[in-house]
C-alpha cells in the first residue's frame, strides 16, 4: 500500500506510521504525481485537499487528516469518488483543553505583558495586577470533546461553567447549558471557543456579538480563526469592549495582521495540538486506520 504523508509530521508519529510496514512517501516534491497512485494520503492542516488533487488520483482510497478539523479537505469531492474522509479526532483534545487553559490562566495574571516587559527591563508590579479565575464565568461556545475536557478543568479551579451547543450535546455535571449564545455573552467573564468552521460558526463572534459581551470580557480562540471576524475584534480590543483576547488560530497563518499591534491581544501560533503526547498519539490513530484500510 502506498501512503503519502503530505504535511510536516512529528518524527515519533512518523514512526508509528512506518510501522504499519506500508511505503510511506514523505513530503514529495510534487504532491500531484506522488498521490496519482497512491493508496491513502495523510494530511494535516497546510496541504489542501482540493477536487483537482483527487481527481488526478485514481486509486485513492483514503484521505486521512492528522487533527480534528476537517475545512482544508474537500468533502464532496472525496465522496462523489467513493474516498473516505478520515481523521484522528481524540489525540489533541486534552492538548488543545490545556492550551486554552493556560491562555485562560496566563491572561488573567498578565504572565505574557510580565515576560516582555521584564524583558525589556523593567519591573511592572503594579501595573500587571491582575484576577483570580475562581468564582469567574467561564462560557464555552461548543462542549464537544475539547470544550467539555476544559470545562471540567476549569471547573477544577472553581469556576462557573455555563456552554452553549445546539443539541445533542454532551451529558456534562461541570456545564450550565444555556438555549442561546446571547445568554453566554451576556453572562461570561471569559468566552472560549470551541466550534468547528463551518457556514453557521464563519464569523460567529463579530461586532454585533462583542456588543452583547460584558464590557472587559476575555475572548479565548483556539477552534479555527474564520470563528471571529478579526477586524470586529480588533475594534472590540480597542475600545476596551473586549478587555483581552488571546488568539492561536487566524484567518491567514501565519498571522502578519492587524492585531499584533494591540497590547491586549495575545498570541501563540497554532499550538494547540503541539504537544509530544498529542503528536504520538496522532500518529497511532493514522496507523490504526490505515492497517484498517490494508
Ligand atoms: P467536537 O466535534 O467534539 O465538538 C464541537 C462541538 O461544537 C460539537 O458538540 C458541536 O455540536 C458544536 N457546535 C457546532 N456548531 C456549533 C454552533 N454554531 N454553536 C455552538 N456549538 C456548535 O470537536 P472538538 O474535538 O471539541 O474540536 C473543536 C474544534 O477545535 C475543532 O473543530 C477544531 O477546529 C479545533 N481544534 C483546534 C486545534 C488547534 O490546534 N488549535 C486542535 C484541534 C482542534
Amino acid at each position: 500500500m502506498k501512503v503519502v504523508v503530505s504535511d510536516s509530521m512529528n518524527p515519533g508519529a512518523l514512526e508509528k506510521v512506518k510501522e504499519t510496514g506500508a511505503e510511506i512517501v514523505y513530503k514529495p516534491d510534487s504532491l500531484e504525481d506522488a498521490v496519482s497512485d497512491a493508496e491513502v494520503l495523510v494530511v494535516r492542516s497546510a496541504t489542501k485537499v482540493t477536487e483537482g488533487l483527487v481527481s488526478g488520483a485514481p486509486s485513492l482510497k483514503a484521505v486521512i487528516r492528522g487533527g480534528v478539523g476537517l475545512d482544508n479537505i474537500d468533502q464532496e469531492a472525496c465522496k462523489k469518488r467513493g474516498i473516505e474522509v478520515a481523521n484522528t479526532p481524540g489525540a489533541s483534545t486534552n492538548a488543545v483543553a490545556e492550551l486554552a487553559l493556560s491562555l485562560i490562566l496566563a491572561t488573567s495574571r498578565n504572565v505574557q505583558k510580565a515576560h516582555f516587559t521584564m524583558k525589556q527591563g523593567s519591573w511592572e508590579k503594579k501595573a500587571l495586577a491582575g484576577y483570580e479565575v475562581k468564582g469567574k464565568t467561564l462560557g464555552l461556545v461548543g462542549c464537544g470533546r475539547i470544550g467539555s475536557l476544559l470545562a471540567e478543568k476549569a471547573a477544577a479551579l472553581g469556576m462557573n461553567v455555563l456552554g452553549f451547543n445546539p443539541p445533542p450535546r454532551h451529558e456534562s455535571t461541570t456545564i450550565t447549558y444555556v438555549e442561546s449564545l446571547d445568554e453566554l455573552f451576556w453572562d461570561s467573564d471569559i468566552i472560549s471557543l470551541h466550534v468547528p468552521l463551518s457556514p453557521s460558526t464563519e464569523n460567529l463572534l463579530n461586532a454585533e456579538a462583542f456588543s452583547k459581551m460584558k464590557e472587559g470580557a476575555v475572548v479565548i480562540n483556539t477552534s479555527r480563526g474564520p470563528v471571529i471576524n478579526e477586524d470586529a475584534l480588533y475594534d472590540a480590543c480597542s475600545s476596551g469592549r473586549v478587555g483581552a483576547a488571546a488568539l492561536d488560530v487566524f484567518w491567514e497563518e501565519p498571522y502578519k495582521g492587524k492585531l499584533l499591534e494591540l497590547e491586549n491581544v495575545f498570541f501563540t501560533p497554532h499550538l494547540g495540538a503541539s504537544t509530544a503526547e498529542a503528536q504520538i498519539r496522532i500518529g497511532e490513530e493514522i496507523a490504526a486506520k490505515i492497517r484498517s484500510l490494508m
